[in-house]
């Protein structure tokens, strides 16, 4: 039975939601209560290509990643339960002067904090990844603690530690809204009646705006279309090969099952308001557009000549939400005290999942933060991006060019 009150009530079970319910629980903030309209990890999260990705120049993104690197090494130790996490290693391929200069830079962070990293030849790499093509004169780093999880399998871990140290979860209950008082979240609204709260987290995914406008908050964080494909086995494709990513075309290319899981960004970006869906909408069912597809291909094909011919056996899309920076929201926004927005992933909630929760239970917790976390307010934008269209042309345009910026 649905509990009538809880210290913290988390509205979504994807990777974001229960991983901030694992770190509540963990910070010991009393009674915590994790709710979502379907199943745990049923909207966005099983979708992903669960690759991390750590390394990179941006100082806050280096010291956000290395935390979520150690927690993904160290999985079963901090939680409980095993994670697939395969560390096969990433390399980064660029092909142009300026994204050369990127992986120097890179190099160089990870040289600083003594962090193995190593610049290979194309021969080098087509030994690791026999399959791969890299054109002559491409610069190619490989950063050996990369890798991959089932993205699925990490919210179901996380789901599960978190009802190991005493969190409620409840499944099929939707929230409808919040009960405020005087400035400050005092419940939950839900499909199932109304549940009283000191703090609400809201990791709803794809949903978060539409809810925050609800509560008359204006979050500016929307979700764009992302998509991958998985081919049929295919010969000389290594199960602990490194993931390959090509800066330029923006393609990433990962071993699945014997084949290749190829995703990409910039491809026919495309945003959108989740009021114009179906009350019933799941994500499973988000249109596919084929050209996207042939567009990732093809890309991809110039560099993996062997998915020319390759049978294509699954396809992957879903929502991941995009800010006007392309940083996270973690934050209390400004007029509404006791509410903790967790959005804008970006295409690497999975990934950044160990490092969001355990700021989400530093601000409930009022415990001194590990990390700037101003750099991650809701209140950041001020008054930009106000307008639906302004804040969905400008997360398109991140999402055009997401290997170009900061990741
Ligand atoms: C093809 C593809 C490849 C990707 N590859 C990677 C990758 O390699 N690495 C990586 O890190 N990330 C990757 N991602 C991104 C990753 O999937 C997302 O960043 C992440 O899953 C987002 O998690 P979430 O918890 O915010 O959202 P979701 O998983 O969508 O969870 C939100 C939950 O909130 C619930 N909810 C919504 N509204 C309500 C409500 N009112 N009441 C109750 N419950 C509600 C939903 O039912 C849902 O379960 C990829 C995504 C795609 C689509």
């Amino acid at each position: 039975m649905l509990p009538k009150s809880a210290n913290v009530v988390v509205i979504g079970g994807g990777v974001l939601g229960t991983s901030a319910a694992f770190h509540l629980a963990e910070a010991g903030q009393g009674e915590i209560l994790l709710i979502d309209r379907g199943p745990i990890a049923s909207a966005t999260t099983p979708q992903a290509a669960g690759q991390t990705g750590y390394l990179n120049v941006d100082r806050f993104a280096l010291k956000f990643g290395t935390y979520c690197i150690e927690f993904f090494e160290n999985f079963k130790q901090r939680t409980g339960h095993a994670v697939d996490f395969r560390q096969c290693g990433s390399l980064r391929v660029a092909l142009t002067e300026p994204f050369q200069k990127d992986l120097e830079a890179r190099y160089a962070a990870a040289r600083e904090l003594g962090h193995h990293v190593e610049f290979l030849s194309p021969a080098q790499a087509r030994e690791l990844v026999p399959t791969f093509d890299p054109p002559e004169g491409c610069t190619i780093l490989l950063i050996p603690r990369d890798g991959y999880v089932e993205p699925k399998s990490v919210a179901v871990a996380y789901a599960a530690a978190a009802k190991d140290r005493g969190v409620a979860i409840e499944t099929r209950v939707e929230a409808t809204g919040l009960r405020i008082d005087s400035g400050r979240v005092t419940g939950v609204q839900t499909s199932e009646g109304t549940i009283a709260a000191e703090s609400v987290v809201l990791a709803a995914g794809a949903w978060a705006r539409q809810f925050g406008q609800q509560v008359g908050l204006n979050l500016r964080t929307v979700p764009v279309r992302h998509q991958a494909f998985v081919t049929a086995p295919l010969p000389g494709v290594l199960a602990m090969q490194p993931i390959v990513r090509v800066t330029e075309p923006q393609v990433y290319v990962r071993h699945e099952a014997g084949g290749l899981l190829v995703g990409g960004y910039g491809y026919r970006p495309l945003s959108f308001d989740m009021n114009e869906f179906h009350a019933g909408f799941e994500v499973a069912s988000l249109e596919a557009d084929p050209v996207y597809y042939q567009q990732l291909r093809t890309a991809a094909t110039k560099f993996f000549p062997s998915l020319a011919d390759a049978v294509l056996v699954q396809e992957r899309r879903g929502l991941p939400t995009i800010s006007p920076d392309g940083r996270l929201i973690v934050s209390e926004p400004g007029g509404l005290r006791g509410l903790v927005v967790l959005s804008a992933c970006g295409v690497g909630g999975i990934d950044r999942s160990p490092g969001a929760g355990r700021m989400v239970a530093d601000i409930v917790s009022g415990r001194p933060p590990w990390i700037d976390p101003s750099i991650l307010s809701a209140d950041r934008f001020g008054d930009d991006y106000a307008t639906d269209a302004s804040l969905r042309a400008r997360c398109e345009e991140l999402y055009a060019h997401h290997y170009h910026e900061i990741y």
